[in-house]
């Protein structure tokens, strides 16, 4: 006869749970007794299990779009996208106090994509920290002026002594109060950078099938890379 203790995922205790019960689909439910969290170990429906939310995300982070989620995972390509739709957007500025970060070299890009066809593109204008590779700053538009004032309202909170770019002219008026360095060769690192996230994310992969249903998605997921990469 073999016995297997019921552990309780919150507390990791095993001598408090008891049974509770049983699913509206008719599985066992335990409570414990000692944190008093009620929980179930076997679900009929994978999309429900507790560490779906986590491999949603990861797939989300490294190449598989929300339908290769969902064959993959065998859940309903609407349980990923309520997943990954709680984003919350998240900024590197949201936490810092005005000026209080000094920032020397910062480099700043655009990247185009787009939503549903491509005369609706969606471009990204990013800020990177080049001295401690991290991005500062993200937003998306149309590719004007308006987007990257936008930007830059965001890096305002920063105390940056250079600003790096290509030479697209909308930089040169809107920097023009700063010090600007127009350069390619300045911009090396997130040019490259560009090529992480084209690579990690497949509604920006190019020269595939693959891209954005809904403004929203695009933002929450390419927003979401720089949540966890850059911004935590
Ligand atoms: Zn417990």
């Amino acid at each position: 006869m073999a016995k297997v203790d019921v552990v309780c995922p919150q507390c990791n205790e095993t001598h408090g749970v008891r049974c509770n019960g049983h699913s509206a689909s008719g599985a066992q439910r335990y409570i414990c007794k000692l944190c008093s969290k009620t929980f179930q170990l076997n679900f009929s429906y994978s999309g429900a299990k507790p560490d779906t939310h986590q491999t949603i995300v990861n797939m989300a982070m490294n190449g598989s779009g929300c339908r290769d989620t969902a064959r993959v995972l065998g859940i309903s390509l609407n349980t990923v996208l309520r997943h990954l739709k709680k984003f919350p957007p998240k900024q590197v500025a949201d936490n810092i106090d005005a000026e209080a970060e000094v920032v020397i070299c910062c480099e700043a890009d655009e990247q185009g994509s787009y939503v549903r066809c491509k005369a609706n593109p969606r471009w990204l204008f990013y800020a990177d920290d080049r001295i401690r590779k991290r991005a500062l700053a993200h937003v998306f538009g149309p590719r004007n002026a308006s987007t990257l004032q936008r930007l830059l309202t965001l890096l305002s909170k920063f105390n940056i002594a250079f600003y790096m770019t290509d030479a697209w002219p909308v930089y040169t008026v809107l920097l023009s109060a700063t010090s600007h360095v127009v350069s390619k060769k300045y911009t090396q690192r997130i040019e490259r950078y560009n090529l992480n996230l084209r690579t990690h994310i497949k509604r920006l992969t190019r020269r595939t099938l693959c891209f954005s249903k809904s403004e929203e998605m695009h933002d929450k997921i390419t927003g979401w890379y720089f949540t966890i990469h850059h911004y935590q």
